[in-house]
């Protein structure tokens, strides 16, 4: 299978996708913002330099994620899915250095959704420390039973930068410092885009047509 980057604005599902496509295709899931959130629910040194700028909704520092990152790439042999990473320019560069060291080809795939659908998806999203996310607000993404993981019956969550205020945050850094890497990758035709403004089955069956061709 061919190694995915998703790059899309908060709320446009990269986790609910990357879940799916894990379970389905035999991905491995690399998401910066979980391996974060699980620095911050161990307490450890990390986790404590960056529990503050997640819950307003900042980026960390480009060091941090890019280490992150080059931990984890490649080492089970499995094809990967980077979601929530790169997300400024420099990350995007730094991971074509990794990715070049490691011979691994991919593809990115621009999940485009409007502000406003987002907005209203983070009103509703819940979140299990599995990594299982659903929406409470979206009758095909509710839990079975409510406030539980269907997967593996822990309590869902919210998080913690997912309030208005820090989506607005997390929105406008999109727009400023992620959205330039379309530009980046559209220059090394490896560029697809997709509306993610529609349902989840008709996103993942487009997916499926774009990592199968
Ligand atoms: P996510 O789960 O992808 O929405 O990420 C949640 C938060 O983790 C972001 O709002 C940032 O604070 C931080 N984060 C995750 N990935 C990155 C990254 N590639 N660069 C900088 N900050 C990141």
């Amino acid at each position: 299978m061919i190694n995915i980057i998703f790059i899309a604005p908060p709320a446009a599902g990269k986790g609910t996708y990357s879940k799916k496509l894990e379970e389905e295709f035999g991905y491995s899931h690399l998401a910066t913002g979980d391996m974060l959130r699980e620095a911050i629910n161990l307490k450890t040194p990390l986790g404590l330099k960056v529990k503050d700028i997640m819950a307003q909704g900042k980026l960390v520092d480009d060091e941090i994620v890019i280490n992150l990152i080059a931990e984890k790439l490649g080492q089970d042999g499995k094809p990967f899915i980077l979601d929530g990473f790169p997300r400024t320019l420099n990350q995007a560069e730094k991971l074509d250095v990794l990715l070049e060291k490691l011979a691994k080809d991919y593809i990115v795939i621009n999940l485009d959704v409007k502000k406003e659908v987002a907005l209203a998806r983070i009103q509703g999203r819940l979140m299990c420390s599995c990594g299982k996310s659903y929406n409470a607000l979206i009758p095909s993404l509710k839990p079975k039973r409510e406030g539980i993981c269907d997967v593996c019956g822990q309590k869902l969550i919210k998080r913690e930068d997912d309030n208005e205020e820090s989506f607005l945050i997390r929105y406008n850094s999109y727009l400023e410092k992620t959205e330039p890497i379309i530009n980046y990758y559209s220059q090394n035709q490896k560029l697809v885009k997709i509306d993610a403004s529609r349902s989840a089955q008709e996103v993942y069956q487009d997916l499926i047509e774009v990592i199968k061709w």
